[in-house]
């Protein structure tokens, strides 16, 4: 079996040289000629039975795109998963793992912090889920009879708190368990490797990296992905083709960019220890913010997001988001550039205000995405903008 570095560049691409190309074809069709009534009948029937791949046509778009099949075999790879099912955006491959979970009129245990979406929608009950939320040592008398399945973020979104996957596991039993994987991407963490059921991503953060397409993807089993692909035809939460391009073209410098990114994640969060006007940093790789040693047993690495609380609380830390000229002072992640947000009042302002406070997202901290910009520049960058922010108080 190849090694992550040699996956990122050859998954998904199994095909290519049958069909003589050498970059992913996009595959535009909505639908495709059917000289064969019977072939397409068979096909058909397989394919809403959750089958991935047709033996004759895709026969419709909501039905199967090849080229968006090729990224999902990409990232089934890279998951060591059997399959990989993309979806529309993050939030439509959570919804799809709901329903195919079969969760709707039943129980979930879910550990804070989630991305803020995520959270929103299990504490609204929007899809009719009743949600328990558990610490990551509580998730054993949290589950119920009724309990369709265990949600978990690691690292979480936004304060990088890190959740032993195994242990979560074994509390959670016959329950299956869901991690989204999006802030440590596979090159980092594997979920399935610790017996998670399903890994999800939104794969609009450092999967795409170039802040230029919004998607989701879930690697899975083999029988659970014939369930996401039924739920996706019928509700139709599609991965666009040139969506799927995009991904597959960043998929090669995925490992590259996140060891970049994250070296440059470590050098940052160190020099931000002990900094004039910043009360506290985390990152994966600071030894308090690992206190049971996830790093290196569970991540590979602690990957390139860090936070910070500025003293001056949510007034200084809109003024550190005004005063950086190099970093962008925009939500989301995992991008080329480095983008600096504020959990509180953007990506988490969704959350419960309670729930807020007792995970820790205060109104002074500050989330940091590190992008591929030399280190100096960028810490050249953040400490200007922290020092503007405390002159200005
Ligand atoms: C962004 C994000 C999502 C939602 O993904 P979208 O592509 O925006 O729908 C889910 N989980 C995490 C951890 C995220 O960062």
């Amino acid at each position: 079996m190849a090694r992550i570095d040699t996956k990122v560049v050859h998954g998904g691409r199994d095909d290519f040289m049958t069909l003589g190309v050498h970059a992913p074809p996009v595959d535009r069709s909505t639908t495709y000629p059917l000289a064969s009534l019977a072939e397409a009948t068979a096909d058909l029937d397989r394919m809403c039975d959750g089958e991935g791949e047709p033996a004759y046509s895709p026969i419709y778009a909501r039905v199967h795109n090849p080229t968006v099949a090729r990224w999902e075999q990409g990232i089934a790879e890279l998951e060591d998963a059997d399959a990989a099912v993309a979806f529309g955006s993050g939030m439509a491959a959570v919804t799809a793992t709901l329903l195919a979970a079969g969760a709707v009129g039943r129980h979930v245990v879910a550990i804070r912090p989630l991305y803020g979406g995520t959270d929103h929608l299990l504490a609204s009950g929007l899809l009719g889920t009743r949600t328990t939320w558990a610490t990551p040592d509580r998730v054993a008398e949290a589950i119920e009879e009724d309990t369709a399945l265990v949600v978990v973020e690691t690292p979480g979104n936004p304060t990088l708190t890190l959740v032993d996957l195994a242990d979560v596991v074994a509390q959670a039993g016959e329950v299956p368990v869901l991690v989204d994987n999006t802030f440590a991407t596979p090159v980092l963490q594997r979920p399935l490797e610790h017996g998670a059921t399903w890994a999800l991503h939104s794969a609009t953060k450092a999967l795409g990296g170039h802040g230029d397409v919004i998607a989701g993807v879930v690697a899975t089993d083999a029988a659970r992905a014939r369930t996401l692909r039924q739920v996706r035809i019928v509700t139709g939460a599609l991965l666009d083709p040139q969506a799927a391009y995009l991904l597959h073209r960043s998929l090669p410098t995925l490992a590259l960019r996140v060891r970049a990114a994250q070296a440059s994640a470590i050098e940052l969060s160190k020099r931000l220890q002990g900094h004039a006007g910043v009360l506290r940093v985390c990152h994966p790789g600071i030894a308090d913010c690992d206190p049971d040693g996830i790093v290196g047993r569970q991540m590979d690495g602690p990957g390139s997001l860090f936070t910070f609380e500025v003293e001056g609380g949510l007034e200084a830390a809109g003024k550190v988001m005004a005063a950086v000229r190099l970093m962008t002072p925009a939500v989301s992640l995992g991008n080329t550039d480095t983008l600096i947000e504020h959990p509180a009042g953007l990506t988490h302002r969704i959350v419960d205000p309670a729930a807020l406070a007792s995970a820790g997202i205060s109104p002074g901290l500050l989330r940091v995405s590190v992008g591929l910009e030399d280190v100096d520049d960028l810490w050249e960058d953040l400490d200007q903008a922290i020092a503007a922010a405390a002159a200005d108080a």
